[in-house]
């Protein structure tokens, strides 16, 4: 990763944690100027800037610096010329790869648009190739085809992605359509705050005025009556004058608890899609798409083992990529396997969440996801409904918790560390090719995290 790309994972951290408002402010026309072995330099636009980070967002940066790159890190702050990386600089990503005739589709997109997913930048496997299809198809012929386009899969597996990227297409093809994205709690906040300043003919209007209206996470409306009624209308008027509309969920329409029937059987009378968890090859194309944009090339067997490492969320997998690079690019070394593994081995996906996680509550949450008991699963029983989720479980231990296979097998009730072996290799093994266990280990692990 060069420093363009180091920085823009910061201020990635950075603008989690920090107001909108004051990102704006303080970290407009900021760059890292330099890295040599953990000594950061930040050009800063003006003296004003440089006082405010020392004092204000020293700590911050330097947490976020630590955390992207993974390791100690001293930074310094100069004034001096930074304008060629601010934080909304999409194009960033997209640029190094991008033929100069195609510069221009790189420019920022349309208002709620982020112009850094493309189709050209989407990995195509089996996975995701109907998703991808449809996606295309509408992106072709917005309104006529595919209407609503209904796309599901779990949590970051590109959902967002394909939906902004039709979005951007049609906006390239044509610039006078107007192409609305929002999220549905987006949705949720505008419509309550026109309803409480009265104007919610001006919400109404703006919404059924658009040419293609994509909703990200519609299973956040579940239970929302009021606005949930204003998007049937919404969604109804502009289905009837042929305008495209696209909408995500986690789940198929018929199973987001909480909506009502005719607006789940309006989802799906379109065209359904789902997207489920990549396999391996396909995790490993993302991969060295995502190394090249960086203008990085990684060794297979590092590719190999990030693919492996990270198997149910491409978010994390890209996470994973990020921080592998930057410290790379931090500490001048090259991403070898033993960098890798170093650096991201005990992760195993579990990214940044809590590790409060124990052998017993997996035990716990994997018996409840199956609706078996405890005992079940620690007992001697050899059907096949409890065997597959013992398994699972012991393999989660294995994965989540890094146990040994001896305490692996203690846990699940005094069993050989060879049965935990073999249960741990057999799972892995399923996991490449069983679409489905994807999916289900993608839940699970989200289960056991909740
Ligand atoms: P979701 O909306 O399903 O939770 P996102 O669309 O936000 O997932 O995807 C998470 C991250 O993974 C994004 O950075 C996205 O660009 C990347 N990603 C997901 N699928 C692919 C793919 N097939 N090819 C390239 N990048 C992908
Ligand atoms: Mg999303």
């Amino acid at each position: 990763m060069d420093l363009k790309g180091l920085w823009q994972a910061v201020l990635g951290e950075l603008e989690i944690s920090i107001s909108r408002a004051n990102f704006a402010t303080w970290f407009k026309h900021t760059a890292i100027v330099s890295s040599v072995d953990g000594h950061v330099v930040i050009a800063v636009p003006n003296i004003f800037t440089k006082e405010w980070l020392e004092k204000k967002y020293h700590r911050d940066i330097t947490t976020a610096l630590e955390k992207v790159s993974n390791g100690k890190v001293a930074v310094e702050y100069k004034i001096g010329e930074a304008a060629v990386v601010t934080m909304e600089t999409p194009a960033v990503e997209a640029a190094p790869e991008q033929m100069p005739a195609r510069a221009a589709a790189v420019e920022p997109a349309a208002g709620s648009l982020n112009a850094k997913y493309t189709f050209d930048n989407y990995v195509v496997g089996s996975s995701n190739e109907l998703a991808y299809a449809a996606c295309q198809a509408v992106a072709k012929h917005p309104g006529s085809k595919y209407n609503p386009l209904f796309l599901y899969g779990g949590v970051g597996l590109g959902k967002t992605h394909l939906m902004q990227a039709v979005g951007n297409e049609i906006c390239r093809g044509d610039s006078s359509k107007r192409v609305e994205y929002v999220t549905s709690e987006g949705f949720t906040n505008e419509f309550l705050s026109s309803l409480a300043r009265k104007r919610t003919d001006t919400f109404a209007g703006k919404y059924r005025k658009i040419d293609v209206l994509i909703v990200d996470d519609i299973q956040f409306l579940a239970n929302k009556e009021r606005t949930v009624e204003e998007f049937f209308h919404t969604f109804n008027t502009l289905h009837q004058a042929n305008k495209q509309i696209i909408i995500s969920s986690d789940k198929p329409p018929q199973a987001i608890a909480g909506l009502e029937e005719r607006l789940k059987s309006r989802f799906a009378s379109g065209m359904m899609a789902d997207i489920s968890a990549p396999d391996l090859e396909t995790r490993s194309a993302i991969l060295q798409r995502k190394a090249q944009v960086q203008g990085q090339i990684l060794p297979p067997e590092v590719v190999d083992f990030l693919a492996r490492t990270f198997s149910s969320n491409i978010r994390e997998l890209e996470g994973a990529l990020i921080k592998l690079l930057a410290h790379c690019e931090l500490y001048n070394v090259e991403p070898t396997l033993v960098v890798a593994k170093t650096l991201l081995g005990g992760l195993n996906g579990r990214g940044s969440r809590p590790r409060s996680l124990t052998a017993k509550l997996v035990l716990e949450r994997v018996a409840a996801y199956f609706d078996l008991r405890v005992i079940d699963l620690t007992g001697a029983k050899r059907d096949r409904e409890i065997v597959t989720p013992r398994q699972i479980a012991m393999y989660l231990m294995r994965q989540e918790l890094d146990l040994s296979y001896p305490k692996i097998a203690a846990t699940v009730g005094g069993r050989d560390h060879t049965t935990a072996i073999h249960s741990v290799n057999k799972i892995e093994r399923q996991l490449e090719r069983d679409e489905h266990l994807r999916s289900e280990m993608a839940s699970l692990k989200e289960r056991i995290y909740a």
